[in-house]
């Protein structure tokens, strides 16, 4: 198992829920972490200063990652900060829970932005140092939405069930590279985008309650340190959807 001692890990949208757990469990680890966030600043500088407390080094990044110009700030203010980025958890994400009939298209772009092409964008930038290195890790936050439809709609379970596919490529593509590629699939985690969704509750999920944040960070960790686990979904469900 690869040690992550001094990796730089870039973990989108960690100023609170998972992204937050993600980040203070690759520090935990040894890493050292960029928090990112789009608007919730002392959020993210109260994630920040608990990992510096970890006395790992830290940065904390605002940026919208659903456009390029975004992307590019997020990642050249990383480089700067702390160095190439070698492990990329892409989680930053949004949900609008809404009735089929009124999304219109551009509900269906701003979640597609934010959920799939930042994905993209971002991987598309950090994968050069990757393979130069002969090393990377890329974990993509999908959501049981992609596998059963879920309770948000069509727009968001098409964002994450495109991160599969994303996923599925990059696996394939750069396995002999040492850079491997996994989606993790969470069903209601006890984050914001849950607690505030009237759709969400605990008597959908067959273990019957909310996961915790820490559950599915304990996997982004066992994802980055494992390097033959590679094109894979892991599902962090509660049994909700079974494979
Ligand atoms: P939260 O709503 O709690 O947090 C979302 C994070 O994404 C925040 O850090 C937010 O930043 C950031 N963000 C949102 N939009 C943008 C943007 N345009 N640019 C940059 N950052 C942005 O979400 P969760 O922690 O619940 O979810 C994390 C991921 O896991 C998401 O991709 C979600 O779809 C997925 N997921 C979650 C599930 C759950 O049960 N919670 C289930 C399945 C999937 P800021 O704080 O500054 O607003």
């Amino acid at each position: 198992m690869d040690d992550l001692n001094g990796r730089v890990a870039l973990v989108t949208g960690s100023s609170r829920g998972i992204g937050r757990a993600i980040a203070l469990a690759f520090a935990e680890a040894g890493a050292r972490v960029a928090v990112h966030y789009r608007s919730r600043a002392a959020e993210a500088e109260g994630v920040a200063a608990s990992i510096r407390a970890m006395n790992r080094a830290c940065l904390c990044v605002q940026a919208d990652v659903s456009t390029s110009a975004g992307v590019d700030q997020l990642v050249h203010a990383t480089e700067a900060g702390l160095g190439r980025v070698e492990i990329l958890v892409n989680n930053a994400g949004i949900a609008r829970p809404q009735p089929v009939e009124e999304i219109t298209p551009a509900d269906w772009d701003e979640i597609i932005a934010v959920n799939l092409t930042s994905c993209f964008l971002l991987t598309q930038a950090v994968l050069p140092t990757m393979r130069e290195r002969r090393w990377g890790r890329i974990i993509n936050l999908s959501s049981v939405a992609a596998q059963l439809g879920g309770v948000i709609g069509p727009h968001y379970a098409a964002s994450k069930a495109g991160m599969h596919g994303l996923t599925h490529f990059y696996a394939r593509r750069f396995a002999q590279e040492g850079i491997t590629a996994n989606v993790i699939a969470p069903a209601l985690i006890e984050t914001e985008m849950v607690t505030s969704n009237p759709n969400a509750n605990p008597g959908l999920i067959p273990v019957g309650r909310f996961g915790a944040p820490d559950e599915v960070s304990a996997v982004a960790v066992m994802l980055a340190r494992n390097g033959y686990i590679t094109g894979q979904t892991i599902s962090v469900n509660g049994g909700w959807y079974m494979t």
